[in-house]
């Protein structure tokens, strides 16, 4: 087994809630972008938890979590779905650099999910947006009739489970109890992050 991180979930989970109140509360920490900060990154990475986010711009993981460079590794993908690119990024992040804890970050009003229940069941969109509309679909069937919100929740629901299912590496750690995957919902006024788990 590789060596962990030594933020465990648990604790992982709590800078992450506390960032997300100062951000809440117009608090944010000054960002580290100055060239000191950088420099300190060119020896390495150890970022302390994984976040697999929607593309949206609205919906920035470093300001929503009040977290600088080296901090969070971030995958963006549209609907924030669990597919062989975004699966591939997190077992590096797993393995080689110990993260113990991913949030798969949906958020309100979810253009990528609003796209997959206005294609259920079966709209042509092209290839490429049909296979990420495929992660979706199953988070539509589940909820059908129910607000776009829901559906989201039960989007991150679903995607975080792929991870375990698509997964040797992801699960390998989820079972030794060290890898913690949490569902999560954005809401764009309140600037709230709801873990789901
Ligand atoms: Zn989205």
């Amino acid at each position: 087994m590789a060596n962990r991180h030594d933020v465990s979930s648990a604790d992982a989970m709590q800078r992450l809630i506390d960032g997300n109140k100062r951000y809440m509360e117009d608090s944010l920490s000054d960002p580290k972008i100055k060239s000191v900060q950088r420099y300190e990154f060119t020896e390495g990475q150890s970022p302390f938890a994984i976040i697999l986010n929607c593309a949206d711009s609205r919906v920035v993981p470093e300001m929503v979590f009040d977290k600088g460079i080296g901090e969070l590794f971030v995958i963006r993908v549209a609907g924030n779905i669990a597919n062989p690119s975004s699966i591939a990024s997190i077992e590096y992040a797993v393995e080689h650099i110990g993260c113990n804890l991913i949030v798969v970050l949906g958020h309100e009003a979810c253009g990528a999910v609003g796209a997959a229940i206005a294609s259920y069941p079966d709209a042509d969109n092209g290839p490429n947006l049909n296979h990420l509309i495929s992660y979706i679909t199953p988070a539509v069937e589940a909820k059908q009739g129910a607000e776009i919100s829901e559906v989201v929740k039960c989007n991150a629901e679903i995607n975080g489970k792929k991870l375990v299912e698509d997964s040797a590496i992801v699960r390998k750690y989820v079972e030794s109890g060290d890898l913690k995957i949490v569902p999560a919902y954005y809401e764009f006024k309140s600037g709230s992050v709801d873990f789901l788990q």
